[in-house]
């Protein structure tokens, strides 16, 4: 495989263009990516999170398109609004740097689509956006799908998978001539696959591992809790690591206001995504987490996918991942551009089955936290963990005032009502600052990849409730 942007003959601007955002070297998915996107070929493309999949398809792109043609030449289809903003803004980005005048637009549900047309009429080169929006554009007859030649899929087990499947297939029919259409995820499957192969032409599967991995950065831990402990226990966890940057996810089920005000009473600085806020407030939660304005995200499974945000140290779940698909990505979010990073499971007795499932389907160990005395001790190791430190991040630290658990009218976990005085703002009151210092084999893991929700609760029920 290529090692370098020279051997893999990038063009030299782009080769520049990367050096200013301090890219120097391809990853293995770029490396094996390259070539083979710019021989024309439909690809199903799998690597861990956090590898560098974005650059894997951008770079063939922008080598791909044709700069003496002002025309609509490619789509990426994304599942998220924030994951297609990403994708825009590294675009945007690298034809900054590398002075190349590739144009790109977003076109996502939720966004005025008199502005969108409007942005269409400058024949943007890439189009970037949800499945729904663009083949509404589409029938619009606003996108030119003549000259259209490539199609993107990120996130494509998700899009297949999802109710947004129908609008792709349709998406695709509506092109009506051939594309070259190609799918990239961290998590591809026999069912994926078989999905994609209507519209796939003699696809190539293109792997960096040889099944479905986990990032092999991110270390994974569990700690068990009752249910009405769950709070308590997360809290203690975001104190003992100390961690800058954590990314909490919740069920549907659990309650993130009642959540965040509890954290934030605790001194936590918070902030939360999840599909039932607008689009604006998901930008502003984003944006105050980025900025590490806040340093808690309490999130839906809706941050799962894609989203890549430097330097998130933890990811916490709250509520276990429902699949090892949703694990995977969950825990991805953490462990980017070569950091590591730590997922840590709050689990209740019900939730045992799934550590196994996730150890057999993943090959990797789970292990046993507990809290010792404001430290966190590793079963498996005896040895304590280190909570973080940071040379260059704020620290809210936590209050040493007294106080009485929650505010007043907040029922605790445990079923407590308490009387304190209730502090509702994103930013703590009683807190002071200071600075300091990654196939398609018929094993039982793939199987469970690959199957559907009633699949994964059997494989649990198999895995047994024998602890
Ligand atoms: P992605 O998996 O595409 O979300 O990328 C994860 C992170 O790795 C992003 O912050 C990228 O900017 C960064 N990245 C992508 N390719 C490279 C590379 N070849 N060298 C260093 N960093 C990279």
């Amino acid at each position: 495989m290529q090692t370098s942007f020279e051997a893999l003959q990038l063009k030299n601007e782009l080769i520049k263009g990367l050096k200013a955002q301090n890219i120097v070297k391809p990853t293995a998915v770029q490396a094996l990516t390259y070539s083979a996107f710019l021989e024309g070929k439909d690809l199903i493309v799998e690597s861990h999170t956090g590898s560098g999949k974005t650059l894997a398809f951008l770079l063939p792109l922008f080598t791909k398109i044709n700069l003496a043609e002002k025309s609509n030449q490619a789509l990426i289809l994304a599942p998220t609004h924030e994951l297609a903003h990403q994708i825009h803004e590294q675009i945007k980005l690298l034809a900054k740097n590398s002075e190349m005048p590739i144009t790109s637009t977003i076109l996502m549900g939720e966004m005025n689509i008199e502005k969108q047309i409007d942005k269409l009429k400058n024949k943007p080169h890439i189009l970037v956006g949800s499945p729904g929006r663009i083949l509404d554009l589409i029938s619009k007859k606003k996108i030119n799908v003549t000259t259209l030649e490539t199609v993107i899929l990120d996130e494509a087990d998700n899009l297949l998978e999802s109710t947004q499947s129908g609008t792709v297939k349709k998406l695709l029919h509506q092109i009506g001539h051939h594309v070259q259409v190609t799918l990239f995820s961290a998590s591809m499957s026999d069912k994926v696959c078989k999905l994609a192969q209507p519209f796939l032409n003699e696809p190539t599967l293109l792997q960096t591992a040889s099944k479905t991995e986990v990032n092999p950065l991110i270390s994974h831990l569990y700690l068990k809790t009752e249910g009405r402990d769950k709070f308590e226990n997360l809290k203690k966890l975001l104190q003992t690591t100390n961690t800058q940057k954590a990314l909490v996810f919740v069920s549907q089920h659990t309650d993130t206001k009642v959540l965040v005000e509890k954290l934030n009473y605790h001194g936590f600085t918070v902030a939360t995504i999840s599909g039932k806020l607008s689009k604006e407030e998901r930008k502003n939660a984003l944006a105050k987490f980025k900025s590490g304005k806040v340093k808690v995200l309490l999130s839906s499974d809706l941050s799962a996918r894609g989203l890549d945000v430097a330097h998130i140290t933890h990811i916490i779940h709250y509520d276990l991942a429902l699949t090892p698909q949703d694990y995977l990505h969950r825990a991805g979010r953490s462990a980017r551009n070569g950091e590591k990073g730590t997922s840590i499971s709050l689990i209740t007795p019900k939730d045992l089955g799934m550590i196994r499932v996730l150890e057999r389907t993943f090959q990797i160990k789970l292990e046993e936290i507990i809290l010792v005395k404001g430290r966190i001790k590793n079963l498996a190791t005896n040895a304590f963990l280190e909570p973080m430190v940071s040379s260059t991040l704020v620290e809210e630290k936590p209050s040493t005032k007294k106080r009485n658990k929650y505010p007043k009218g907040f029922t605790s976990d445990s079923g407590k009502k308490t009387k304190n005085k209730q502090q509702n703002t994103e930013e703590p009151k009683r807190t002071s600052k200071k600075v300091i210092t990654k196939k398609l084999s018929q094993s039982a893991s793939d199987d469970f990849l690959s199957g559907s929700l009633a699949d994964a609760l059997k494989l649990i029920e198999e895995a047994g409730w024998d602890e």
